[in-house]
């Protein structure tokens, strides 16, 4: 493969497709993009890091699936429809192998999503993926994560914890029989829950996406919300792996695993039905796993209703020791 003759010649080769949706797409100096009336824009920014986030050699591919996956993901749990999004790279080098499948990679994900890439920077420097991506919603009905109410149920997608079993398999903390092409793909391929979080739009009361451990992003939405919850730790659910380790490991990686993408949402009571429905139209699967109190704080049970302690530390870049 023929390497880039530099910057501009990169950027038209493996991040430049004609315009769709977009009244004005790469190349200028701004985007121009025309939100449509009564619309709400939903922005949010996601930033991958060699060595922090992700290790060297990665499958670029999974890379430019993930770096737009966990963006999709930020707007799933607004509620937002997909619209158009931004790319700023730092790469050590031009390499063209890595690019193509970078960009194959992205692009694949983004045709499913309809949305189309619109902008962005390119720059030399350590290797580092940042995608901003732009969603609308009808203006007021985002899922907002301060909008949980006590008496409303507690409910997650998918299987969590399993990004974080495949992860301490890939860093030898652990070695688990059957670690498979599609465990792995929990960690490097997340399906960002884009559909069960527009089939949930007035039907939720609040919601946030798992980035860094469930425990510590349900926190997130307690606070924000100013309730308590009452989780029910055996009521998440696990996929085959997960559910074949040892008790404590299933739990640290549910609780506390991150990178799952999945949805955490809470809804009325009384909307249980419409929630089941909304799942089953976004053929994602959901589970009621606990409840939200008045009283603050998290309260943390089995299925035989003792109660546990919480020594769930989600993930925090700059925490102290
Ligand atoms: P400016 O000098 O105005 O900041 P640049 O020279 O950085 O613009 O980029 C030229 C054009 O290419 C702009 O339209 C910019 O949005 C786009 N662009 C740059 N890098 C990327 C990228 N990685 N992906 C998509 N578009 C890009
Ligand atoms: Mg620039």
């Amino acid at each position: 493969m023929d390497q880039p003759s530099g910057e501009f010649d990169l950027i038209a080769r493996y991040f430049t497709r004609p315009a769709r949706g977009a009244v004005l797409g790469v190349g200028d100096d701004c985007a121009l993009l025309a939100p449509g009336a009564g619309m709400q824009l939903a922005v949010a920014a996601d930033m991958l890091v060699e060595g922090r986030h992700f290790f060297a050699g990665t499958d670029p591919q999974a890379l430019g699936h993930k770096a737009l996956a966990v963006n999709l993901s930020d707007l799933a749990a607004m509620g937002a429809q997909p619209w158009a999004f931004l790319l700023a790279l730092a790469l050590p080098d031009a390499d063209a192998s890595w690019l193509a499948a970078f960009s194959a990679g992205m692009f694949a994900l983004a045709d499913a999503h309809g949305i189309e890439l619109v902008g962005g920077d390119t720059t030399r420097g350590p290797r580092n993926l940042c995608i901003t991506v732009l969603g609308q919603l009808p203006a007021g009905q985002a899922l907002r994560r301060d909008a949980a109410r006590a008496g409303d149920q507690l409910w997650v997608s998918g299987t969590p914890g399993d990004a974080r079993l495949a992860l301490g398999q890939l860093r030898g903390e652990w070695r688990i029989a059957g670690f498979d092409a599609a465990l792995r793909a929990r960690l490097e391929r997340p399906t960002p829950r884009v559909a069960l979080g527009l089939a949930l739009r007035g039907v939720a009361h609040a919601a946030i996406d798992v980035s860094d451990g469930l425990l510590g992003d349900l926190g997130h939405l307690l606070r924000a919300s100013g309730v308590g919850a009452e989780v029910d730790v055996d009521a998440i659910p696990a996929s085959a792996p997960l559910a074949a380790q040892p008790s404590a490991r299933r739990r640290d990686c549910q609780l506390a695993g991150g990178d799952d993408y999945e949805l955490l949402f809470t809804a009325p009571a009384d909307a249980r039905d419409a929630v089941l429905r909304a799942a089953d139209a976004a053929a994602t699967p959901v589970a009621c796993i606990g409840r939200i109190d008045a009283a603050p704080g998290l309260r943390l049970r089995d299925a035989a209703g003792a109660a546990l302690h919480d020594t769930y530390a989600s993930f925090d870049h700059f925490r102290r020791p």
